[in-house]
């Protein structure tokens, strides 16, 4: 069910979609295929909605926010395994990672806006300038499959507390976590229309939010491909845009890093969520003094992880969100053959027992013997397959790591404060964690370099892109 105007409600054409559960290969349950004429009864509710809840005061609108945050812990379970259910990814990861970091978002953001504050510049003994930020309006927030309630929540949290009311579409892969948060949000009395939850597919549902004139500004997450049709569609409109978009992040190991600790870590970064985080490494270059050692410690570890039922709590792998996905990874695969890659393991097909029997899973795959600048390490694969490739000189890996047209994030390993440092500055990405991966502050601006996204989202650039600013300049 869409929710609209505080409502939750069929699309207007009765038309639905299936929702398969990638573990098993089967549809669990439908979700509206929403269209244009969805979309505006949403907008007109968004605008309806917009007076009162810019105008309310920013402590009542953080309340109701932390009231959903707080409903959100309160059906950890039930919205893991819903997540779970539609993506793929184990239920401990969902329970440990995707939900708590919704909430987290949501009471992030709530608190953020109580603290913005506006600015005042004296200039000189002649004037002074105080710049305020007002939110900007009805705003459009379409998000991703990979991680569900956390990107979604990451994108309308900052819009809600900033005063804007939304209209947002989930991916239809992954539509579930989005439905019940609309319940959440129903319980926790969020007014009718400030917050409007479409379903649908990108190229109707989606398209038509970016083209319905009302609404000024669009937070994206999702392909690159796609955010270069959002913006050619919303930049003739001069709309506020912000891309977060593909990856393909480089992890550099340097001979002289804690070696068990790169290793654990490149393991989960090249992994987790079987490798359907646009932050994962999944081009790891180490130094040749320690490219043996580490390939075959590396391989060895790869081939121990489980790849089984979400369910279990002994899985480390689960299951690719669709079909098509899968196909597309397993080409990937046959494609770094075909360019003298080397598998040393994984890269096919995973069969498991049980009701999983026909889920969409694969084998997490090492491949070795592959130039940076081939197909395979050009183009961002987005499921459990990484490369791994050895260099000699600081410069030669800079110049690896920068070879691709994305530069949302990089990893360094070593133990060299100044290396880090100077390496750190060099690599065109947008986070770089130094010794770690996926440790995030979110006061942080997030966001990518060069393909890999347009504009910043974390922290203060949130709120403000979601407001207005206004400058009055008045002579003393
Ligand atoms: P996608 O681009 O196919 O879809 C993302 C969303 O856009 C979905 O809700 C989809 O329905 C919608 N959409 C598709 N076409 C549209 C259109 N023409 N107009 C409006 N909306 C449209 O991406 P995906 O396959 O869901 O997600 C995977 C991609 O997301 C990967 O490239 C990954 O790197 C990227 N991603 C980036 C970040 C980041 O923060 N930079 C985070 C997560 C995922």
């Amino acid at each position: 069910m869409n929710y609209i105007n505080g409502e939750l409600i069929e699309p207007r054409a009765k038309s639905f979609l299936e929702n398969i559960n990638p573990a098993e290969g089967k549809p669990y349950s439908l979700v509206p295929d929403s269209d244009a004429e969805d979309i505006q009864l949403a907008t007109e509710a968004a605008q309806r909605a917009f007076d009162g809840w810019s105008a309310m005061p920013v402590e009542k609108r953080s309340a109701t926010l932390q009231k959903i945050a707080d409903l959100i812990d309160r059906d950890l379970d039930q919205l893991a395994l819903a997540e779970s259910t539609d993506q793929g990814k184990p239920v401990k990861l969902a329970k440990a990672v995707d939900i708590p970091r919704a909430s987290a978002n949501m009471r992030f953001f709530a608190t953020g806006a109580i603290h913005f504050a506006s600015e005042a510049h004296i200039t000189g003994h002649e004037a002074i300038n105080y710049t305020t930020h007002t939110p900007v309006g009805v705003v459009g927030c379409i998000s991703p499959w990979n991680l569900p309630l956390y990107l979604f929540t990451w994108k309308i949290a900052p819009a809600l507390a900033a005063g804007c009311t939304v209209v947002a579409k989930p991916s239809e892969l992954t539509p579930m976590t989005a439905f019940l948060f609309s319940k959440l949000c129903i319980e926790a009395g969020l007014p009718k229309g400030v917050l409007n939850i479409v379903h649908g597919v990108g190229p109707k549902a989606g398209q038509a939010i970016v083209e319905h004139p009302d609404i000024v500004a669009i937070s994206f997450t999702g392909g690159t491909v796609t955010g270069k049709k959002i913006a050619t569609t919303a930049a003739p409109m001069f709309k506020k845009l912000s891309l977060e978009l593909g990856g393909k992040n480089p992890n550099i190991v340097f001979a002289d890093c804690d070696f068990e600790q790169a290793l654990h870590t490149s393991i989960q970064s090249s992994f987790s969520n079987q490798g359907e985080i646009c932050l994962c490494g999944s081009r790891i270059f180490v130094e040749r003094t320690i490219y043996d050692r580490f390939v075959k410690e590396f391989v060895s570890r790869t081939a121990k992880l489980t790849v089984g039922d979400p369910h279990d709590e002994q899985t480390k792998i689960g299951a690719l969100v669709s079909e098509a996905h899968m196909h597309k990874v397993l080409s990937y695969v046959e494609l770094a053959r075909q360019e003298g890659g080397k598998v040393l393991t994984g890269g096919r097909q995973v069969k498991i027992d049980g009701r999983c029997t026909n889920g969409y899973f694969v084998e997490p795959t090492v491949i070795t013997g592959l130039g940076h600048m081939c197909r395979t390490n050009q183009e961002e694969i987005f499921g459990p397959v990484v490369t791994i490739m050895p260099f000699d000189t600081e410069d030669e890996v800079i110049n690896y790591a920068n070879s691709t047209g994305y530069g949302l994030s990089a990893t360094i390993w070593t133990e060299n404060l100044k290396r880090a440092h100077r390496v750190a500055a060099q690599l065109k990405s947008g986070i770089i964690w130094v010794n770690c991966w996926l440790f995030r502050d979110l006061r942080t601006p997030f966001g990518g370099m060069k393909q890999s996204g347009v504009g910043r989202e974390g922290g203060w650039e949130a709120l403000r892109f979601f407001t207005e600013a206004k400058n009055v300049c008045i002579k003393i």
